[in-house]
């Protein structure tokens, strides 16, 4: 799959997939293998969605979670979409055999702080 990386140095946060890009804060964390995993595995999500359905999704996952654990971070990482790629970015094998949809699995997990 091809995507394009961007540098933005505003961005709020080390690195950040919006298809069909990857935009990273430092140019530096193109080395960074994990990273570049975790946002293609976001960029998969997002083809697999249909694009827009996935940020709404993403969203919504976000806020139900912020009423859930009332606490940004924890909200964040238990968003469906962001346990699977925290899950899996130190697999660098994972994109190759991942199957369609593989995030729904990600529901029964939860991560802690
Ligand atoms: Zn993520």
């Amino acid at each position: 799959m091809k995507y394009w990386i961007i540098h933005v140095p505003l961005l709020p946060v080390s690195g950040m997939a919006v298809f069909p890009f990857i935009l990273l804060k430092h140019k530096n964390y193109q080395t960074d293998e994990v990273l570049i995993n975790h946002e293609r595995i976001h960029l998969r999500q997002q083809i697999e969605m249909l694009i827009l359905p996935f940020y709404m999704a993403y969203l919504i996952n976000y806020l139900i979670n912020l009423l859930r654990y009332k606490n940004h971070y924890k909200s964040y990482v238990n968003i469906v979409f962001e346990r699977e790629a925290f899950s899996m970015d130190k697999n660098l094998a994972y994109l190759r055999n991942r199957k369609f949809w593989s995030w729904i699995q990600f529901f029964r997990t939860h991560r802690g702080l």
